[in-house]
C-alpha cells in the first residue's frame, strides 16, 4: 500500500470504494450488468466519473472491440459507484438515478 495515501484520506476512501464495487459488479448479474452497460450505451458524451473508466473509454474509442467496451463498462460502474458512495462530485443524472434505484429495489449485491 502507498503509505502516502494515509494523508489522503479522500484519495483511499476513492480508491477502496471503486475496488469494492468490483466485486459487487461481479455479483451483480447479466441483466443487471446489461441494463448498465445500455444507460452507457445511450451516453452520446459520457461524463466520465473517474480516471479509470476515462481511459478505459480512450480505449474502446482506439480498439472498438466488444471487450473493451465491457471493460469500460465495468470501470465506469465502479467509479460511479465510487463518487456516489463518498463524494458530491457532479456525475450523470441518468447514471445517480440507477444506482439509487437498485438500492431502493434492494438489488444492489452490497
Ligand atoms: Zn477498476
Amino acid at each position: 500500500m502507498d503509505l502516502s495515501l494515509v494523508d489522503h484520506a479522500p484519495d483511499l476512501v476513492a480508491i477502496f470504494a471503486h475496488e469494492v464495487y468490483h466485486f459487487v459488479w461481479r455479483r451483480l448479474g447479466h441483466p443487471l450488468r446489461a441494463e448498465w452497460m445500455e444507460l452507457l450505451n445511450t451516453e452520446k458524451r459520457p461524463k466520465h466519473a473517474g480516471l479509470s473508466s476515462e481511459l478505459r473509454y480512450a480505449e474502446f474509442l482506439a480498439r472498438k472491440t466488444k471487450a473493451a467496451w465491457k471493460n469500460y463498462g465495468c470501470e465506469a460502474f465502479c467509479d460511479t459507484a465510487a463518487v456516489l458512495s463518498h463524494t458530491e462530485k457532479p456525475i450523470s443524472l441518468r447514471r445517480k438515478q440507477w444506482f439509487l434505484r437498485l438500492i431502493k429495489e434492494r438489488k444492489l449485491p452490497l
